[in-house]
């Protein structure tokens, strides 16, 4: 007989894990996020964190974080509907407000909870939700979470979109598209005003989850729609503040009616305890520095532009990278896990991504290099991406 609390099935779950080759150890990090980090105890150029701007370990972010604790203790102490809003989380939510030049803005526990949270919350029964194909794992959840019905179109291609719209959306009450303002393991950035202009036509509205576009694109970091100049033509504008704000959390940016409606149904605001202080406070600095000027994003262009240069220069194939996120696709699977030991070797930390979460044939390494790194840091990267490559016969 078998002791279902032995955990059998998961036991049999976890080997095939591990005979599929796709079990994992996380990597640790001896220290903080950098551009040079301790990594299993190995002192690596890190290419691999979303820590655009270098912001996860700036002393301003430390010392506001270290003020803020002083200040207001610990923890907020309850969810934000209850007694956990502190007047510096609405000065956040004002910041931000500003800085995104939008009518509102409410910040959740992260870009996670943001999709799963407000999604549910302005579509439903008898909706629509048109989909990019790549979308990311949490707005998927979103849309899973709500009554709407789901409608995938092919990554990026506007044909396809179109015709599910022709097809498909005056057979709905309320129709929302939704897509990544950058999709992150290619560095591609949504085709917004396309994406707009048939929403217009349709009469649908608009969804962009500019998580890997917060603090990256558009002026000082405020994303896709001030990118494309598309100011008052999205509905909704999800960015996150745990990639190159450099901290933990998400805000979704729109309209009064909007964020008012979502502090009384967007679930993950009113069933989950409010941002410590310390985040608040850094966030608060964080939003302040990019106000302040666009040296942070400046810089983090530069790098991304020289280092995909010469990573195309030297013969790497790095797909429709168009951001800071350049992948190096190797093709193989097994190649490609191969080749990021060997950069870890020879003291690069790029991690190697492969099958469900890019398509088969498309193992990569991918790299996001930020405002942090060095000239010296990128060249020397180079060097050992040159040497590995040459030495597994992929350049
Ligand atoms: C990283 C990411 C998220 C999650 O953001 P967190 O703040 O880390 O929860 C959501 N959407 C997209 C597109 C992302 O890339």
């Amino acid at each position: 007989m078998s002791d279902v609390h032995q955990l059998d099935f998961l036991e049999e779950k976890i080997s095939q894990l591990k005979e599929q080759g796709v079990f994992r150890e996380l990597p640790e990090l001896n220290g903080p996020s950098g551009a040079v980090s301790v990594i299993n105890g190995r002192e690596v150029i890190n290419l691999s964190s979303n820590n655009y701007l270098g912001f996860a370990n700036h002393p301003r972010l430390k010392k506001a974080a270290i003020q803020a604790v002083e200040k207001y203790g610990a923890g907020a102490g309850a969810v934000r509907t209850i007694i956990g809003t502190m007047d510096i989380h609405n000065r956040m939510e004002k910041l931000l407000a500003d800085f995104k030049r939008e009518e509102a803005v409410i910040v959740f526990q992260s870009g996670l909870t943001c999709n799963s949270g407000t999604i549910p919350a302005v579509v439903d029964e008898g909706d629509l939700i048109i989909s990019d194909e790549l979308n990311h794992a949490s707005i998927i959840d979103g849309c899973r979470l709500s009554k709407a019905d789901v409608l995938r179109y092919r990554h990026s291609d506007m044909e396809d979109l179109e015709r599910v719209l022709k097809e498909n959306a005056h057979k709905y009450r309320n129709r929302l598209i939704i897509t990544d303002g950058v999709f992150s393991m290619d560095g591609d950035i949504a085709r917004l005003p396309e994406i707009v202009e048939l929403a217009e036509k349709y009469e649908c509205m608009t969804y962009i989850d500019d998580a890997h576009a917060s603090g990256v694109l558009g002026e000082s970091g405020r994303g896709t729609v001030d990118h494309f100049n598309l100011h008052g033509r999205v509905d909704f504008t999800i960015g996150t503040l745990s990639k190159a704000i450099g901290v933990m959390g998400g805000y979704v940016a729109g309209k009064k009616v909007l964020i008012d409606w979502l502090k009384h149904r967007g679930r993950p605001f009113l069933f989950s305890t409010a941002h410590p202080p310390a985040v608040v406070g850094a966030v608060i600095e964080a939003v302040k520095m990019l106000m302040e000027s666009t040296e942070y994003t400046d810089k983090l262009w530069d790098n991304a532009r020289y280092f995909k240069q010469k990573l195309q220069g030297l013969g790497f194939n790095t797909g429709k990278s168009e951001t800071p996120i350049t992948p190096v696709i190797i093709g193989e699977e097994a190649k490609a896990m191969q080749f990021s030991d060997r950069l870890f070797q020879g003291g690069v930390f790029a991690q190697g991504i492969a099958f469900p979460t890019v398509p088969r044939g498309t193992a990569r390494v991918r790299t996001i290099v930020t405002a942090a790194h060095t000239r010296e840091q990128l060249d020397r990267a180079v060097d050992i991406f040159k040497e590995a490559g040459q030495e597994m016969h992929i350049l």
